[in-house]
């Protein structure tokens, strides 16, 4: 098996360049892919609320977002590789964009913040087509935004709602996107803002 069960969670088995690779045959056969980089407070999360749990188990694809599933997975007996996080995920997808010509959709963050993000981000990965952006301070029950990337189709969709919110938003709407990888962030275009 590719994953490793922890605490209820199925863990994929991989280095950060293995998953590129998966990410990338996605975005060749245009087969979707929601992505959950889970760190241990969205473990706990998930343990707790039910809701959320499905909301996990809906991804393709749960990473080991941070030292601490990586710790309890050795001590479990089931090592993982590596750390893959939503940061360094977001970069790899990024320069994979730039080499390939691939759409960028940028959801969340402040106003200001998201609007320097998608600067920084031309400048850096000049072949990467930034197909919008939108700050993270809405209703998350709204049409428009789902509405404006079905539409759009955007390659990589990456939104930042902080953890757990932008994960529940992309479950509530994966259904009705036909094509992308779509990723929750955190705190990513903070730092790529500067
Ligand atoms: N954020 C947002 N809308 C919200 C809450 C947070 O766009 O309703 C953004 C926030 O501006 C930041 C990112 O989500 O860019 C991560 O937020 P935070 O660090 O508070 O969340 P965490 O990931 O630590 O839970």
């Amino acid at each position: 098996n590719n994953t490793v069960n922890i605490l209820g969670i199925d863990f994929l088995n991989t280095t950060i360049n293995n998953f590129i690779n998966t990410l990338q045959s996605h975005l060749e056969d245009r087969k979707k892919a929601f992505v959950v980089t889970a760190n241990p407070e969205v473990v706990m999360k998930a343990r707790k609320e039910e809701d959320f749990m499905s909301v996990i188990k809906n991804a393709d694809y749960v990473t080991a977002d941070g030292i601490g599933i990586i710790k309890s997975a050795g001590l479990l007996g089931l090592p993982l590789p590596e750390r893959v996080t939503g940061f360094d995920l977001t970069l790899r997808l990024l320069s994979l964009a730039n080499e390939k010509n691939y759409s960028v959709y940028l959801l969340g963050g402040q106003d200001k913040v998201i609007e320097k993000a998608a600067e920084a981000i031309e400048a850096e990965y000049p072949s990467v087509t930034i197909a919008g952006y939108h700050h993270g301070f809405f209703d998350l029950n709204d049409d428009k935004i789902p509405s404006t990337i079905e539409h759009i189709k955007p390659d990589i969709v990456l939104v930042a709602l902080g953890a757990g919110r932008q994960e529940a938003w992309i479950s509530q709407h994966l259904s009705r996107f036909e094509h992308g990888i779509f990723m929750g962030v955190g705190g990513t275009f903070d730092v790529l803002a500067g």
